[in-house]
């Protein structure tokens, strides 16, 4: 848990999100500024600043969050996804705890 993190607060439930999916490691919530149809994170609980800062430690996590995506976006309706993380300020990152976006529906798919 990192104090300043807004994250870490959904995960905590100090602030409230659209969760759609919860286990002891992961956590699922709709993106408060939808880039498509659907857009969902996929967030860690522990707290790990970006995908430049995960080691051999986080493996079985990121692959978690890499198998759960197809699971929720079926749940969600959707046929087909992309997957986006964005990685550090120049990667457009600005949310700086590890995230996965999941982006879909709609006619065309969304461009990021
Ligand atoms: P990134 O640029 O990859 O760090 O993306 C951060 C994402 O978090 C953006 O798409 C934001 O819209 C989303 N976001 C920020 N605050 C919240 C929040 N309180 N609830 C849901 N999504 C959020
Ligand atoms: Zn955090």
């Amino acid at each position: 848990m990192s104090v300043d993190c807004i994250f870490c607060k959904i995960v905590n439930g100090v602030i409230p999100s659209k969760k759609i999916y919860e286990d002891d490691d992961v956590i699922a919530f709709n993106d408060i500024k939808p880039s498509a149809k659907v857009h969902f994170l996929i967030v860690p609980k522990l707290h790990v600043e970006s995908l430049a800062s995960c080691e051999t430690q986080h493996q079985a996590l990121l692959g978690k969050m890499l198998l759960l995506a197809p699971k929720i976006a079926k749940e969600q309706g959707l046929a087909g996804f992309k997957t986006l993380i964005n990685t550090g300020r120049d990667g457009g990152q600005e949310v700086f705890h590890l995230h996965l976006h999941v982006l879909g529906g709609g006619e065309k798919p969304p461009k990021t």
